[in-house]
């Protein structure tokens, strides 16, 4: 395992308690007795993806699909010999330095060279710092976050649009900080369109990884976003089209921590890298449904309680008035402006905004 080191995996295994319950850092990781597990499952399944995301490369046969890791814990908080924030080991990040480690091996023998150059966007609600972190000065990899910010004030605290990458990696991080809270499914295709598809019809990635974090949906208890099903379907839809990977897309789970909620997304997901139409299922009626369920078998003294809290969040409909919903696109549309004129001095696509606010921030001779 090239992305962390076995220090890691020790700290990890001896940390499982026996029963649940200790921190395992201060940094909100927790642990039970079957975390290791779980998050050797999880590493191990994005590796054997990556394999099969590889086979058609090899075999003529093998026709390239779409693939779906559904893991726990999440991992793009975890830097190489760091857990944070609910994650163990980062998952898309072994993923992809897995498919670079196998392209080499495949390149050495192959009669044609196969780019070595893997593109993982992360549409979780926080940044991937740990991906960030552990790609940083890489040119191989190029990674683009969406993320809400807020100045720092929202975990982890990291990912501005000034952190562009280092050394080689200069250029190849790309940060869009999401300057506030309610932003919906017309801002996020918003950023796809303007600033991740631009991106990747330049850098030209023979694959393409997705943090798919479903914390960004309307009535996550986390996000504050108001990202529908719908628009999980489009934005997904819309990101198999770059030409370079060749109709071939890995979504790795990330945050969502509305059981319901994060249900309705990872399906919407699911029927679009099946290139089915977007059907909605009946979100309230499924609630009632799995209600009626927990009724039946609920015996408990806190039950009740615990039932009051799901209707409550059953009923809770997020309005948002149009003057604010407009000033959420403008504080959005502003955010993309400016990852384009930072970004302008690496990428073609977006020198003319690097130009225009060069020439604009220079002072006039005369
Ligand atoms: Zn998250």
């Amino acid at each position: 395992m090239t992305i962390h080191q076995p220090a890691l995996f020790e700290y990890i295994n001896k940390t499982q308690p026996t029963t649940d319950g200790p921190d395992l850092s201060s940094d909100s990781t927790y642990m039970c007795q079957s975390s290791y597990e779980s998050s050797l499952w999880a590493i191990g399944s994005c590796i054997e993806a990556a394999d099969i995301m590889l086979q058609h490369f090899i075999d003529e046969n093998a026709k390239p699909e779409n693939y779906f890791v559904l893991c726990r814990p999440p991992g793009h908080h975890s830097e190489s010999n760091t857990a944070q924030g609910f994650c163990l080991f980062n998952n898309i990040a072994v993923c992809a330095s897995h498919l670079q480690e196998r392209l080499k091996s495949i390149n050495s023998t192959a009669t044609h060279e196969i780019p070595n150059r893997v593109m993982i966007f992360d549409f979780d609600v926080h940044h991937g710092n740990g991906t960030e972190k552990i790609f940083y000065q890489s040119k191989d990899t190029l990674y683009i976050s969406t993320h809400l910010f807020g100045d720092k004030r929202f975990y982890p605290y990291t990912g501005s649009i000034e952190s562009t990458g280092k050394d080689e990696g200069e250029g190849f991080n790309v940060n869009i900080p999401l300057p506030c809270v309610n932003c919906g499914d017309e801002e996020f295709l918003m950023i796809i369109d303007e600033i991740v598809i631009p991106l990747a019809q330049e850098y030209s990635p023979s694959f393409l990884l997705i943090s798919a974090g479903y914390d960004i949906m309307e009535g996550d208890s986390v996000g504050r976003m108001l990202v529908t099903p719908k628009g999980i379907h489009e934005m997904v839809s819309r990101l198999q089209h770059i030409p370079s990977i060749k109709n071939q897309v890995l979504c790795v789970l990330e945050g969502g921590y509305s059981h319901s909620i994060l249900a309705e997304g990872v399906c919407a997901t699911v029927q679009s890298l099946l290139h089915q139409p977007f059907m909605s299922f009946d979100s309230l009626k499924q609630k009632k449904m799995w209600l009626v369920k927990r009724a039946d078998n609920d015996t408990g003294s806190g039950s009740d309680e615990f039932k009051e809290k799901e209707e409550e969040e059953m009923d809770e409909v997020i309005r948002i008035n149009p003057s604010v919903k407009k000033r959420v696109k403008d504080a959005v549309s502003g955010a993309i402006c400016k990852v384009k004129e930072i970004q302008g001095k690496y990428w073609k696509c977006f020198s003319a905004a690097h130009n225009e606010a060069s020439s604009s921030s220079t002072p006039s001779s005369s």
